[in-house]
């Protein structure tokens, strides 16, 4: 099936009790049984909802898996996958991702004795040299937020493979409009929904995707006893969201090759980052696992003061400045003191993270506006 009839559809049945072709949003915390322990599969929405239901089957259809776990956030979708080690247990993580996740690695779970190495996943061979006996799980992003870096997901997991270890992507910057880590040989699919698969700004949610059944029976087993899951009202808003993510990811590809070539030609801005730029420094590998290149790019001025930045980032009219990404309207955003101020400062440059970045998430708008708007107020 072709991406647009599968978005469509995933997921979505129409109701069997009155045929709405909407799936309903069941606002219920249980379910009457007919006799202790006879029910219809459903018993406490902790456990089950049929809305949350149907969206971890579109979850599982639209990332090529056989199972989809939904999670009250990104961040609750993470710690979820965390939660399958032990006190000993190590991590290689990539050293360029989001700031939030850095932050639940480092600041909660290493005082339980996981251990987190981070390195440059850019280059594999980084990941290899890392692996030990205790090498549990690899834990990627890419394109990374917000320096657009590239990580070679099927080279990735031969070495997760060999060492025995998991490997967890976090795809939520591509979508799986544009990419899809299973197929490329990836364990776990890991989206903050609340981007580009809610699509419209108005929900935190996260998701997990994967093919092996134990795996998924972990998981599940974590997400009930842990208690992180979405309500029903948010399973219905990512749901329709989901609907018009190859028409949403059409526009921010055409619009971000636009507003990407603007900047790159402008006198005044420094350099872009954007993985679909020839000259990009894993361009074959973004072309080879990516069906395009997004909406998401960085780039800093070549007056690269901090007041410089921040005079730019207050000017834009029609970009708001804002966190978050993946939605219709577009949003400018200062890494340093906004998503990623939870890195110290130290690591953020060492990582090559200026702090005159600016990262912006081109939206759906007309192009000629946006081009424009970032005309006026890079000035
Ligand atoms: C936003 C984001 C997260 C966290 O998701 P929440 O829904 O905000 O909890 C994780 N990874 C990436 C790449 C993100 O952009």
């Amino acid at each position: 099936m072709k991406l647009a009839t599968k978005y469509i559809h995933a997921g979505t049945e129409p109701d069997p009790s009155t045929g709405a072709i909407m799936t309903p949003i069941y606002q219920t915390s249980t379910y009457v049984q007919e006799a202790p322990g006879v029910n219809k599969g459903y018993e406490y929405a902790r456990s089950q909802n049929p809305t949350r239901k149907a969206l971890e089957d579109a979850y599982a259809q639209i990332e090529n898996g056989q199972f989809g776990l939904a999670f009250g956030s990104g961040v609750a979708a993470t710690d979820a996958v965390i939660k399958l080690l032990s006190p000993g247990d190590e991590v290689i993580a990539a050293n360029d991702m989001y700031g939030g996740t850095y932050r639940l690695f480092t600041k909660i779970f290493a005082k339980y004795g996981i251990k987190f190495i981070y390195v440059d996943t850019t280059d594999p061979t980084n990941i290899q040299k890392a692996i030990t006996a205790n090498t549990k799980l690899i834990w990627i992003e890419t394109p990374t937020n917000p320096l657009m870096n590239i990580t070679d997901i099927a080279a990735v997991s031969v070495i997760a493979k060999a060492a025995k270890a998991l490997l967890c992507v976090d795809n939520t910057f591509a979508s799986p409009y544009l990419q899809n880590p299973l197929d490329d040989g990836a364990d776990i699919v890991m989206h903050s929904a609340t981007k580009y698969l809610g699509g419209h700004s108005d929900v935190i949610q996260g998701c997990l995707v994967m093919n092996d059944p134990a795996l998924r029976e972990q998981l599940y087993f974590i997400q009930k006893s842990c208690g992180a899951v979405p309500g029903p009202m948010d399973c219905f808003l990512v749901l329709r969201g989901i609907k018009t993510l190859h028409l949403r990811m059409q526009r921010h590809c055409e619009n971000g090759e636009k507003v990407a070539h603007f900047l790159r030609n402008h006198p005044k801005v420094g350099k872009v980052y954007w993985c679909g730029f020839e000259d990009h420094h894993n361009y074959a590998v973004a072309k080879k696992q990516m069906r395009g290149f997004g909406g998401m790019m960085s780039f800093v001025l070549k007056d690269d003061s901090i007041d410089n930045a921040k005079r730019v980032l207050s000017s834009t009219k029609i970009f708001a400045l804002a966190e978050s990404l993946g939605g219709v309207e577009s949003l400018i955003n200062h890494p340093a003191s906004m998503t990623h101020a939870s890195i110290p400062r130290e690591e953020r440059i060492k990582n090559g993270l200026s702090d005159s970045l600016i990262r912006l998430s081109v939206g759906v708008e007309d192009a000629d506006d946006l081009i424009e708007d970032l005309n006026k107020a890079i000035g």
